[in-house]
Parts: C-alpha cells; structure tokens; sequence
C-alpha cells in the first residue's frame, strides 16, 4: 500500500465545541454566524444552542468543562450569576459586573464581556466615531447599558448621561460605573420626553424599546434640539431599522444600528477563541441573511 494510502491518515472526528446558554435562547442568532466563520475559516468547530434553566447553570458549567468546551456565551438570565462558577473574571467585566463571554485557558475558565466592546468597535468601524473626549447619552440602565457605559468611559469619553425610568436601577448604574471607572457620568429621570440637549454627541438606545414585536415603539425623547452631526444609535438589532433611527434619519442625522453591535461582539468572541482574525464580512452577510434582510 503506497504510504500516503488514506488507511494510514490518523482520523480526527472530535470537533471542538462552544455555544451559547440562556433561557429563552431559541431565537439567538449568534450561532449562525459563528458557524458560517468556523466554515470560511477552514475550522471544525461547531457552535451549540443550549436552553439552560436559572437552577441548572451550575452543572451546566460543570458540562462545559467536563466537553473540554473551547468558550461559551452568556445570555439573559445567566449573566451575572454565571461569574461565580469562573476562575477568572477579566478586569473589564469586572467592571461592568456581568460576562457575556467565556473563554478556556488551559483548564481555566475566564468570564469577559465583549457587549460594549462590541458596541465600540462598530461605532469606530461603521459609524467612525471615535468617543473619547465626547458627550454621551444613554437610555436605559440594564444589561446592554452598563456594558456600554463602561466600555465608552474607559475609552475616554468626557461625560455620559444616563436617562431611565426606575430611579433606583438608573441611581445604581450610575454610582457603580462612577466609582468603578472613575468616569463622569450623571442620571436624568425619565418621567417626561426626553429633550436632547445640544452638546450630546451620541444617543445610544440601550433599551428594549422599539425590540420586535413592539416594532412601533419608540423611546420617549425629542431631537428637536440636537446638534446637526449628533450620532443616533440603537442596540436593537430585531429588527434593525427601528422607529427611532428612522427618526434620525428623517432629520438627516447619522445613524447606527443594533446589527452592528452584535456583529462585532461576535467577532470578538470568535478572535477570543480560536486566536484568529474572524471573517467579518462572512459573519455579518450570514446574520443578515439569518433575519431576512439578505
Ligand atoms: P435589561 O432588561 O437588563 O434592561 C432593559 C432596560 O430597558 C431597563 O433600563 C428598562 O428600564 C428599560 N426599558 C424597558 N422598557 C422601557 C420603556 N418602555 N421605556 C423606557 N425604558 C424601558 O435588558 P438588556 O440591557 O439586557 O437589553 C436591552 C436591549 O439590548 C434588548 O433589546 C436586547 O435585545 C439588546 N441587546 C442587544 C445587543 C446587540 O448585540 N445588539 C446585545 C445585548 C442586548 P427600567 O430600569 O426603568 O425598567
């Protein structure tokens, strides 16, 4: 038998296995751009989709090291609760008090949130803002909030605005993320509408208003005010033209959607993992297409 017979070609059927775990979960799209990437790239690893109930997160991370998992997302409601079964929580998420992303080292799990770093990365990329030194409001005070108003603090931006309607909520984000990045940052009640003022230069939706199926919804503010250049974003990305920024747009107003930030947190992850650049443009086109919009 010549010796390059493929008898003699050592098998490898084992791929390597990450994923994400949330409860709902079914409609997270994440998977089908991950695995689009691993596909592009040449990898054999496949991206799972896995309903986790609040009481089973612990032996489902118990299941993640026992799979030799290479990384696993976080989603809601596992967020935060899933730091304590870590090794390591990385000084970013720490900050920001949540992980959306975990990573293995050797036999280490390390909890990161790629979230508002996601967000950064498409607001200098498409939208080529850079925020240090900028004013910035952010509706909302959840989740997507936080990791986004820690991420724009330690990128230098000079002020930020939180405006929410629950007092307490919006009173904890803002002392936290203060103490915790040493940021300037101030919150507004949000009982009425919403003016925003003229020195804001970027408006970030970071609420689930507007989110599918309450398409028709839109946040409580006025642009009546606005500066001619103020950047309007949005962190929903289901659907992606959200009332508000059509809004924007109606008045001319730059815009950047909710796709965007998932795209890139996305692309953080896959680079996380697997040490390489990610296929952006593969990861994006295969979401699009994933949401009906290619
Ligand atoms: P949370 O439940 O943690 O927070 C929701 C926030 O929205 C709260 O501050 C809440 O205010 C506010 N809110 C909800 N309804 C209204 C309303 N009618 N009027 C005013 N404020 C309202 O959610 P998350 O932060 O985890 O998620 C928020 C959004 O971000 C979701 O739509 C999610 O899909 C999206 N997201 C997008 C990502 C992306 O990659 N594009 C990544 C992560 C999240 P209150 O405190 O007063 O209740």
């Amino acid at each position: 038998m010549a010796e390059n017979s493929p008898s003699y070609m050592a098998a490898n059927y084992r791929a390597e296995l990450v994923g994400v775990l949330g409860d709902p979960v079914a409609e997270n799209p994440t998977g089908v751009m991950q695995e689009a990437a691993f596909r592009a790239v040449g990898l054999n690893w496949r991206y799972l989709t896995i309903q986790v109930k609040p009481d089973e997160l612990a032996d489902a991370i118990r299941g993640v090291r026992a799979f030799g998992m290479r990384g696993i997302n976080l989603t809601i409601p596992h967020k935060v609760e899933v730091m304590q079964y870590l090794d390591e929580v990385a000084p970013d998420a720490q900050k920001i008090g949540a992980v959306n992303t975990v990573r293995r080292v050797g036999d280490q799990l390390v909890g990161e949130n790629t979230d508002g770093k996601g967000f950064l990365r498409g607001l200098q990329i498409d939208a080529g803002f850079n925020p240090a030194g900028k004013r910035a409001a952010i509706l909302g005070a959840g989740g997507a909030a936080r990791a986004i108003s820690t991420e724009l603090a330690l990128a230098g931006a000079a002020d930020l605005i939180v405006v929410n309607r629950s007092h307490s909520r919006g009173e904890q984000m803002v002392n936290d993320v203060r103490q915790r990045t040493g940021a300037v940052i101030s919150l507004v009640p949000w009982n009425e509408t919403y003016v925003v003022p003229l020195e804001v230069d970027l408006l970030v939706n970071a609420t689930s208003v507007g989110l599918c199926p309450q398409v028709d919804a839109m946040p409580d503010i006025s642009l009546e005010r606005a500066r001619p250049d103020l950047l309007v974003s949005d962190v929903v990305f289901n659907p992606p033209e959200t009332r508000l920024l059509r809004a924007a747009r109606e008045r001319g107003l730059p815009t950047l959607d909710g796709l965007s930030m998932l795209v890139y947190q996305g692309v953080i992850g896959f680079e996380l993992w697997t040490g390489r650049d990610a296929p952006e443009a593969v990861m994006k086109e295969a979401l699009e297409r994933a949401l009906g919009l290619a």
